[in-house]
């Protein structure tokens, strides 16, 4: 039997769509925004990406969608990865929708989704709270019926992007007196109205996230996703699909702007820096690492090709990318040396300070949708089969 790595024809041409569409979209001003506000979301290149036919081109042609396989999708997201597009809101609405698309009602279906894959509205998570991260059971922003509403009150951590969404995917206790995980409930609530409270968060690399707050805050029942004290079931299929996104990218991005610098620069005695053993023992091992975080994400796409949803293949690929780089920004910023430590907009800086910026960067990729301590648990039990951690 052989072994075929290519992608294919189909993943090929979708991702040279992709190319041409970033090449345009994608401009300085978009760049400069994004690094000045922290914000990984722009209304009007997610209106574009839709309108090419580049938000959603694997769900099924009745919602939209191009029906296209797992793979091809992937060569898209590949490139728009590696280009560090800002498509942080159209992730997180994507998976919300295919939530709703597993679990939602027949309504939901009808009403959030098509607006979901037209651009029109963005969903967040609001998952984590100043007490329950990694243990995210633990969450305690109440939900209590009202007839046919619900009044929420509580407070969410790390609400990426409220700032901009329509919807917030929250994960409330309706149940105290049971075990944790039996009494947790999931609704999309609409943000814009009075009770929530948005407060601005900046992480260390300036990219901007939010706390939130939620007073008396009423939801109808005809919002809530899965079943009342079900929604630890309707997380599970949540972070799988936050898990199985495409790895690699910002790795790549790195890596191509380094062999520039190779390329281009001399060292005091005049040598290229490319003839440097040291220089290209870095750049070697990036390329080698990059090249198992893209395989590992290409095994979950397969999975889902097969008609499965990748479980520890996502946190394998997840963990394996996001300490990847983490390595990669901290070796390239010591290769550099003194100007490796220059920021953007410093104009000693290489490649606009890209290794300290994504070093800085690094450090949320490898906590948000489950921190590296937590995925390695999650290998060491499903892979290994030890005891739960
Ligand atoms: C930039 C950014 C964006 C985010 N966006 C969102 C978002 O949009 N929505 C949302 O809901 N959340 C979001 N998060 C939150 C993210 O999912 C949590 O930060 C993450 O789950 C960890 O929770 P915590 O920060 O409370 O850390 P804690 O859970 O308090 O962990 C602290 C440390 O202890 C370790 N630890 C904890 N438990 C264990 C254990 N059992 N075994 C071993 N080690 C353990 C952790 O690995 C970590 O190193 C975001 C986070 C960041 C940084």
């Amino acid at each position: 039997m052989t072994m075929d790595f290519r992608l294919g024809e189909g993943s090929d041409a979708l991702r040279d769509e992709a190319r041409r569409f970033l090449d345009e979209q994608l401009t300085d001003d978009l760049r400069e925004q994004m690094h000045r506000t922290g914000v990984h979301h722009d209304w009007d290149f997610h209106k574009a990406r839709v309108e090419s036919g580049m938000l959603a081109p694997g769900w099924p042609v009745e919602y939209g969608g191009q029906g296209r396989d797992a793979l091809e999708v992937l060569a898209m997201a590949e490139e728009f990865q590696t280009a560090g597009a800002p498509t942080y809101g159209g992730s997180t609405t994507l998976m919300v929708a295919n939530v709703i698309r597993h679990m939602g009602t027949e309504e939901q279906k009808r009403l959030i989704v098509p607006q979901a894959l037209s651009g029109e509205i963005i969903i967040v998570l609001g998952f984590t709270e100043p007490e329950a991260g990694s243990d995210v059971a633990a969450a305690q922003a109440r939900a209590v019926r009202d007839g046919d509403e619900w009044v929420i009150n509580g407070q969410k951590m790390f609400t990426t992007n409220a700032q901009e969404a329509d919807y917030v995917f929250l994960l409330t206790r309706t149940n105290p007196e049971v075990a944790k995980h039996k009494g947790l409930t999931t609704f999309l609530v609409p943000l814009r109205q009075p009770g929530v409270e948005i407060q601005p968060v900046f992480t260390v690399s300036g990219e901007r996230t939010n706390l939130t707050f939620y007073s008396d805050v009423r939801v109808d029942d005809s919002l809530r996703i899965g079943e009342v004290d079900g929604g630890w079931e309707v997380m599970t299929v949540g972070l799988t699909f936050e898990r199985s996104l495409p790895q690699g990218g910002d790795s790549r991005r790195l890596l191509r702007a380094m062999e520039r610098w190779a390329l281009t620069s001399v060292d005091d005695a005049g040598r290229p820096k490319s003839e440097d053993a040291d220089v290209r023992a870095r750049l070697g091992r990036a390329a080698a690492e990059i090249e198992v975080s893209t395989l590992l994400a290409r095994r979950c796409a397969w999975v889902q090709n097969s008609g499965t949803l990748p479980g520890v293949e996502g946190s394998m690929a997840k963990l394996f990318a996001t300490e990847a780089l983490t390595r990669q920004s901290a070796d390239f910023m010591d290769m550099l040396g003194p100007d490796g430590i220059r920021a953007d907009g410093d104009p000693a800086a290489v490649a606009h300070g890209i290794a300290e910026y994504l070093y800085r960067f690094a450090l949320g990729t490898t906590t948000y949708g489950g921190t590296s301590e937590i995925q390695r648990n999650i290998i060491a039990q499903r892979v290994l089969g030890l005891p739960r951690g």
